[in-house]
């Protein structure tokens, strides 16, 4: 069955909650740690150094000898003594060791200033949440606690950071036009993305009214050292997600799902400045509950989409956004504008 991050991120604050983890003094004092990592209402950006140090004890321990299944074992309070072939995982200690697997596998993507997200990176041979994934077969488990693979490598990590990175300066140079929008040049900028032939000037200003106020949300957002960005991991096995570049799924904790077309070249846009469209596009999804009338190679033109939809339309909010901060050029614009 498949189930959202939120669904799992339950199960790793139960996991944590375990009085079996280990009494070792080292674990007892990540496992300290961990538990005010891993909030009632997602990860503290204050613990962020424990999911660092975690991967660097676990690196000491595989110099000595442990690889990472031994180890997250241990940390899980299973020493697996008198244990043989056939031994099974029940869903406590999947739980206790899922809850390990996925602190292994977070990072927090900071670059400057006060940007902040995260990312949850699980090893491809997942195909569902850890609590879900470590259940059953001793052999089957363990192959995967060992996995250090991480399903957006270290480059894919980086050029994520970038995107939202990107995505909150056009935020703001968005919010700076939208404030003073009876400037000439910020007026044409909100017409232009939203105003259609029958927008009296009023409209213009009272679209970008709700446009300032919407964006103020997703500055917010970007800044709250809540947002998570992680691929659906319980549909992995599936073709759910084949062509898709990015969605959210309603959850209660803050979630995009970043899949394999992100970093895909179907797009208008390409690199950097698509990235960010993709993260401003999805946010409008998730605190503004925008929909898809028509993606930017349907055409947005508002005369064509209408005003009234366009100012509900995620790419439209995105495309004016990247406007904003110039980061389209004249052909770019006059391409989306013709179709
Ligand atoms: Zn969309």
């Amino acid at each position: 069955m498949t189930s959202r991050f939120s669904e799992a991120y339950v199960e790793v604050l139960a996991g944590l909650a375990s009085k079996k983890l280990s009494s070792d003094k080292t674990w007892q004092t990540l496992i300290t740690r961990a538990r005010k990592l891993a909030g009632q209402h997602g990860f503290e950006v204050s613990e962020a150094s424990l999911v660092e140090d975690l991967r660097k004890y676990l690196e000491k321990a595989e110099a000595k000898g442990a690889n990472e299944a031994v180890s997250l074992l241990a940390g899980a309070g299973e020493e697996l003594s008198g244990t043989g072939a056939g031994a099974m995982v029940c869903d406590d200690l999947a739980r206790r060791l899922g809850a390990l697997k996925t602190l292994r596998h977070t990072y927090l993507l900071k670059r400057f200033g006060s940007h902040k997200v995260w990312c949850l990176s699980l090893p491809p041979s997942f195909t569902d949440w850890p609590h879900e994934a470590l259940k059953g077969g001793l052999g089957g488990a363990t192959a995967k606690l060992a996995d250090k693979g991480d399903r957006f490598t270290l480059e894919q990590r980086k050029h994520l950071g970038n995107a939202s990175q990107e995505g909150l300066k056009w935020v703001h140079k968005a919010m700076s036009v939208s404030s003073s929008p009876k400037k000439k040049a910020n007026f044409e900028l909100v017409a232009r993305w939203f105003a259609d032939r029958n927008s009296k000037d009023a409209d213009v200003l009272a679209v970008a009214e709700k446009l300032n106020a919407g964006l103020k949300k997703l500055s917010s957002k970007l800044k709250s050292g809540r947002l998570i960005y992680t691929d659906s991991v319980s549909e992995r096995g599936t073709t759910a997600n084949q062509s898709t570049e990015a969605f959210v799924w309603g959850d209660p904790l803050d979630v995009v799902y970043i899949e394999e077309e992100f970093f895909g070249s179907r797009n208008t846009l390409t690199g950097l400045t698509n990235w960010a469209r993709i993260v401003v596009h999805e946010l409008t999804h998730r605190e503004l509950k925008t929909e898809d009338h028509a993606y930017e190679h349907q055409g947005i033109n508002p005369n064509k989409l209408t005003a009234a939809k366009a100012v509900e339309n995620a790419d439209s909010w995105a495309w004016f956004c990247a406007d904003c901060a110039g980061a389209l050029t004249e052909g770019v614009i006059k391409n989306a504008m013709d179709r």
